[in-house]
This record gives C-alpha cells, sequence and structure tokens, in this order.
C-alpha cells in the first residue's frame, strides 16, 4: 500500500525517492516476486539477479540513449572512489589531469588525483565563494582529460552544455544524473553515486567510451581497474545488490514519467517556483548568478541572517526537512531531485510567503 508522505524531504542525499519506490522495495526485502526469498538474501549470480542488471542497464541506456560504444558499470565506493579510479586508469605519468574546480566535490576530485599523478587545476571559482562555472579556459596540449563536476551540490550551480575540448572529457553528475537531457557522447566517462537521483547509497555508475578501458599505463590493484569491472559485467566481486534493484525501480518510474524530457520539464518547472520566490521576497537572496543556477539544488540565504533560524524552526513546523545549507557554508540548501513533487515545492513556497508576511507585522 502507498502511504501518503508526512514529511517534505528536501535533503541533498541520501535523499527523497519516490513513494512507489520505497513501497516496492520494502516488499522485495519481505518476499521478492514471490520467490519466498527476501532481495537480500538472492545470490548476485542468481538468474533472479541477474535479471535486475540487465534490466537496469538497458533501461539507463535507452533513458540516456546511452551509444554502444560506451561501457556501463555498476561499481561501489561513491563519487569519492571515482575520484581516484579516474586518475589511476586514465592519467599517464607523462600528462597532466587538468580540473575544472567549481566547488568542493570538484576539489577533492583534484586533490585525490594529485596523489595519483601530474594535476592541476585549470580555472576556478574559489573566488566568489563558487557562484559560477568558470566557461573561460583553453586546455592545454599536454592534457590526458579534462574533469568538470556536472551540478555543484553546495554552491547550487550546474552545467548546461558541455564545453567543447580536444581531450578526453570527465563528468561527475553524482547529483543531476538523469535530471535533464544531455549527450552522452560529448563526454568519454560519466559518473554518478546513485544516492540523488537514482536510488539509494551503495552503486556507483559509470558510463564509460569503451576505448579508455585497458588504457593505464600504472600498475593498479584489479579492483580499481575499469577493464576487469568491464570484462566481469561488473560483477568482478559482489556488487551491491540491493542497491541495483533500487536503481532499477527508479529507473523504471523515471520511464513511467515520461522519461527523461518530462522529468527535465518537471524539474525545470520545480526550479522556477522556487527561483522566483527567491527573487521576488526581499528577505532572501540567491548564490549562484542566473545563468548557472542549478536544477536541482538551490542555494540561498536570508538577507538578515538573524533570520535564519527562526526560519527553519518555521520550517519546522511545517514538516519540512533538510534545507540547511552544507555545513562549509551555511545559509539553506534545497534539493529539488528528480522524486521531489511539485506540490512539495509549492509548499515550501508557501511557508517562505507566510514567513514573509508574519515578519513585517
Ligand atoms: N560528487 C558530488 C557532486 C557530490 O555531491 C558528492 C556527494 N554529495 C560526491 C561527489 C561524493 O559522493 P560519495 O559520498 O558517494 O563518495
Amino acid at each position: 500500500m502507498i502511504t501518503e508522505r508526512k514529511v517534505y524531504n528536501f535533503g541533498a542525499g541520501p535523499s527523497a525517492l519516490p513513494q512507489e519506490v520505497f513501497a516496492e522495495a520494502a516488499q522485495a526485502v519481505k518476499n521478492y516476486q514471490s520467490s519466498g526469498l527476501s532481495i537480500l538474501e538472492i545470490s548476485h549470480r542468481s538468474n533472479l539477479f541477474m535479471d535486475i542488471m540487465l534490466e537496469a542497464e538497458t533501461l539507463i541506456r535507452s533513458l540516456m540513449q546511452i551509444p554502444d560504444h560506451y561501457e556501463v558499470l555498476f561499481l561501489q565506493g561513491g563519487g569519492s572512489q571515482q575520484f581516484a579510479m579516474i586518475p589511476l586508469n586514465l592519467l599517464p605519468d607523462d600528462k597532466t589531469a587538468y580540473y575544472i574546480d567549481s566547488g568542493i566535490w570538484a576539489k577533492k576530485a583534484f586533490e585525490e588525483s594529485e596523489t595519483i599523478g601530474r594535476s592541476a587545476i585549470l580555472v576556478s571559482s574559489e573566488k566568489n565563494s563558487y557562484n559560477s562555472i568558470p566557461k573561460e579556459f583553453s586546455v592545454p596540449q599536454d592534457a590526458a582529460y579534462l574533469h568538470l563536476t556536472t551540478n555543484n551540490t553546495i554552491y547550487g550551480t550546474q552545467w548546461f552544455n558541455a564545453p567543447k575540448i580536444n581531450c578526453p572529457l570527465i563528468a561527475d553528475a553524482s547529483s543531476d544524473i538523469l535530471c535533464q537531457e544531455i549527450n552522452v557522447a560529448d563526454y568519454d566517462l560519466i559518473y554518478a553515486g546513485a544516492q540523488k537521483n537514482l536510488g539509494t547509497a551503495g552503486v556507483t555508475v559509470v558510463i564509460i567510451k569503451k576505448d579508455l578501458l585497458g588504457r593505464s599505463k600504472r600498475v593498479i590493484p584489479k579492483i580499481f581497474d575499469y577493464q576487469q569491472h568491464a570484462k566481469a559485467k561488473s560483477l568482478y566481486n559482489t556488487p551491491a545488490t540491493y542497491a541495483i534493484y533500487v536503481m532499477l525501480l527508479t529507473l523504471r518510474w523515471i520511464k513511467k514519467m515520461g522519461g527523461v524530457s518530462e522529468i527535465e520539464k518537471l524539474n525545470r518547472q520545480k526550479a522556477a517556483l522556487l527561483y522566483n520566490e527567491i527573487d521576488s521576497n526581499p528577505l532572501y537572496k540567491g548564490h549562484a548568478v542566473l545563468e548557472d543556477r542549478s536544477l536541482m539544488n538551490v542555494v540561498f540565504q536570508m538577507t538578515n541572517p538573524e533570520m535564519e533560524k527562526k526560519f527553519l524552526k518555521a520550517a519546522e513546523l511545517f514538516d519540512i526537512i533538510g534545507i540547511q545549507g552544507h555545513r562549509s557554508f551555511g545559509g539553506f540548501r534545497v534539493s529539488l531531485y528528480n522524486a521531489i513533487p511539485l506540490g512539495h515545492v509549492e509548499h515550501l513556497v508557501s511557508l517562505m510567503n507566510q514567513f514573509r508576511e508574519e515578519s513585517v507585522q
């Protein structure tokens, strides 16, 4: 039975999923497809699980229109493990890995790469408190690859067009995968932890051009080698079976919603509603510059910071949670991932409005 959600969860991840995904995932824990087995106890080599893997891969391929010359891997270790796997696999000694520093996660990816090989920040928006995407740059000749973060979860900025460059382009899409239509062929590798737009924590999707596999000139542990995982069809070691199942349910839901184009429309509607309130209500001010405003994480402050505590209290009374800004930055961050219904944003906006009326009385 699908029950009405009681709390409005705008948390940045792990985050809200569609109610029907919760209901089906719960049922599968009790008895998966009337098999008499819990999804938690089925072997990763069983036919039951093979079907889950196959459908999940087929669905993500069709939803994102992933060309055949890309491999889709379901790995573990989160986005953070990818920060290391990328240079381990793709950064030879005689080249440099370039990073666009658009926020803390971008910088963490760079810092991990530095431990492995020659790495450099090409351009950064740190001086402006990461309120924009740095787009003015040219990539030097010795680039092994350029790494960017398509959505900056903490600062609320997002890329809407992939830059055209002459070296492999790598994208951390942890906080915006499947939120808008993209051309996968613009990238050479896209990765994303599942816990925001794709399901629950535990599985990381890696979409990698096949000709990048096996190119590592380093001696690396097999467990970090993309080629090993590709050869083993993501079963090199025990995969995150339950997380992959929840991802499958989430992908089915996206398909049922009309696919990525419909989800994008909805995401644009939700974001417009909230940004409009921030722009028209003098109590609030947005962080990101207009053209780089994220559809996924809306970051704002109160014009009078002393009112922030009061606003948070009022939000609690409205059963709204997860809107406090990242601990490194403060203010507010409202995450509008795919599963957040428009009605939840309307609820938040009505609080913001009401708060304004009360504060002028
Ligand atoms: N990249 C981005 C853009 C993120 O938002 C996060 C986590 N919020 C990460 C990477 C790190 O992911 P994980 O915790 O799965 O390693």
